[in-house]
């Protein structure tokens, strides 16, 4: 974590490192710009993994929206295509309420259009 929170605070060096970079004087320089996934700004880094600007601030932020999304989409109701039972799918693809229905639906060749 210090390097995270250094980086976060000389991003002015590191630009200008990542400038050096680009203009051939430091080809083998490790660090990368990336947009954080939190705020979306640019960032400049050395770490390989990174994400976010700054993990406290944003890492964080860009995990719960990921997490809510995931959420939000898994909550969302259907109708069944075969009984037309309203269910809660398990899967952000299933059309049917079980897979008796789904067996049913491939029998009478019931597609998704
Ligand atoms: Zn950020
Ligand atoms: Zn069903």
């Amino acid at each position: 974590m210090w390097n995270c929170e250094w980086e976060y605070k000389n991003q002015a060096y590191l630009k200008e490192r990542y400038e050096e970079k680009m203009s051939g004087k430091l080809p083998y320089h490790p660090v990368r710009k990336i947009i954080c996934k939190g705020c979306g700004r640019k960032f400049y880094t050395n770490i390989e993994t990174k994400k976010y600007c700054l993990y406290g601030l944003c890492g964080n932020r860009g995990y719960q929206k990921e997490l809510s999304q995931k959420r939000l989409e898994a909550r969302q109701d259907r109708i069944c295509k075969v009984c037309g039972k309203v269910f809660t799918p398990k899967r952000s693809d299933g059309i049917y309420c079980s897979n008796a229905c789904r067996q049913k639906a491939y029998r009478q060749g019931v597609t998704d259009s």
